[in-house]
């Protein structure tokens, strides 16, 4: 939307009016740009997010849910939406015609914007075959099941796969060492726990440091550990793996694979995502960014979808006259790894597909120390998780949710 002219008495004056933005998504990514277009160009903007959730959710936390120590946190995202001059409105994403500068709704609803940020992740799926999938509601009770049944009927020899293609595998190694705590509180003997990684060291995207500590830790909770190995299929009795050869295992689980949303008339790579550069611009497009799990970063995890997010809130800011300088993309990973015991915190910068400045610590080396760091949002769910605890806390190893979501 450009400049438009009022005809005055004698003047004639310019009036900037404000940018349309629509934000598609309703996550980690969509909730930071929201906030932070309302810190950084409060009235050069009319933001609209839209999405087909009503909530928001926290789902770092899902992992602690079959454990019985936390569960996945959500909040209302017409309250997100509101508390940072924003509105909600429910639609999912269909399609966007660039051209047009409009997007269709998948229930055929289309609306104009000005400047357009898609932030609506990415869609799991079954790595390969045989094996627990960790990720839904369904699958995390199964999860629960399979922890109850341990040292009893059940299985005995639990393998945790991390599969080709995911680099993000924290959350796998988080239920790996949540089981060796849960096994050794119940006094559950006769049990061996694995973890098979194609990955060259455990948690490698960290760099040695935090790696090293990580294989120690593993080591010390007598989990084993197979590096180097792609799993391809659970068989009764054991994982198959490539380059050869298969691992003993009762039961196999693992981490879904992610797949891109691949959006009509927008460009997307071979596996669906939508290719950015540097400052989250979608490729090729005018007025059109992304952030989060539906670009083709590599790593995909939240507080580098809030690292993008930010990026894209400077850039629509700036696009709509705000007078702020648009940093470039400098991803740094920052793991808060629970363990059973105290947790570790991992942070490293990522070049090259790799961590350097690797470090592991228990203290705290980010503030507010959330499992999702984000500029904006960490203060915010850290705010309101104080303000409404959920009905169950953290009782192994925080009890304090708001450190946690903060
Ligand atoms: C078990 C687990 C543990 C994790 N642990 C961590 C952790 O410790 N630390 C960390 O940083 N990250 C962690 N992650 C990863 C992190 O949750 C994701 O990387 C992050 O949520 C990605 O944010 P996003 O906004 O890109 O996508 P999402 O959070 O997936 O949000 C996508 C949003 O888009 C909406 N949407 C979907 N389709 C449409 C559509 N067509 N139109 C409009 N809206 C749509 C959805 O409803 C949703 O609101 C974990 C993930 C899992 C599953």
């Amino acid at each position: 939307m450009g400049d438009h002219v009022i005809v005055g008495e004698a003047n004639v004056s310019r009036v900037k009016q404000q940018k349309r933005v629509l934000i598609a998504g309703g996550g980690v990514a969509a909730v930071e740009i929201v906030m932070g277009l309302n810190a950084l160009a409060p009235r050069l903007v009319d933001v609209e997010l839209v999405s087909p959730d009503p909530d928001f959710t926290y789902r770092p936390l899902a992992v602690a849910e079959p454990f019985g120590l936390g569960e996945m946190t959500r909040f209302d995202l017409g309250k997100i939406a509101a508390d940072h001059s924003a509105h909600h409105r429910y639609g999912a994403l269909a399609s966007v015609e660039p051209d047009e500068h409009a997007v269709v709704l998948a229930d055929g609803r289309r609306l104009e914007y000005d400047l357009l940020a898609i932030a609506i992740g990415a869609r799991p799926v079954d790595p390969f075959p045989g094996a627990l999938t960790f990720g839904s509601a369904e699958q995390r009770r199964e999860l629960s099941q399979l922890l109850e049944e341990l040292g009893r009927e059940g299985a005995r020899t639990l393998v945790f796969a991390v599969p080709p293609g995911v680099v993000w595998a924290l959350p796998l190694y988080e239920l790996a060492l949540l089981t060796a705590a849960f096994a050794a509180r119940r006094g559950v003997e006769d049990m061996s726990l694995a973890l098979v990684t194609p990955e060259d060291a455990p948690l490698g995207v960290f760099g040695r440091q935090a790696s090293e500590g990580v294989r120690s830790l593993l080591e010390n909770r007598g989990i084993e550990i197979h590096t180097g190995l792609y799993p391809v299929e659970a068989r009764p009795g054991g994982l198959v793996v490539s380059p050869e050869g298969s691992v003993p295992a009762d039961r196999v689980i693992t981490l879904p694979r992610l797949v891109g949303p691949e959006i009509p008339g927008l460009p997307a790579d071979g596996a669906g995502f939508l290719p950015v550069d540097r400052h989250c611009r979608v490729e090729r497009q005018e007025d059109v960014y992304a952030a989060g799990d539906c670009t083709n970063i590599p790593v995909k995890q939240g507080g580098l979808a809030a690292q993008q997010a930010d990026v894209v809130a400077h850039a629509i800011a700036a696009d709509a006259g705000a007078d702020v300088e648009v940093p470039e993309y400098r991803p740094v990973l920052r793991g808060l790894l629970l363990t059973g015991g105290s947790p570790r915190y991992l942070r490293a910068e990522i070049t090259g597909g790799r961590g350097e400045a690797s470090e592991l610590d228990v203290e705290p080396l980010w503030w507010p120390p959330g499992k999702i760091s984000g500029r904006w949002l960490g203060a915010y769910f850290a705010t309101l998780a104080a303000a409404e605890p959920p009905p169950h806390g953290i009782a192994v190893e925080i009890d304090d949710l708001g450190q946690l979501l903060g």
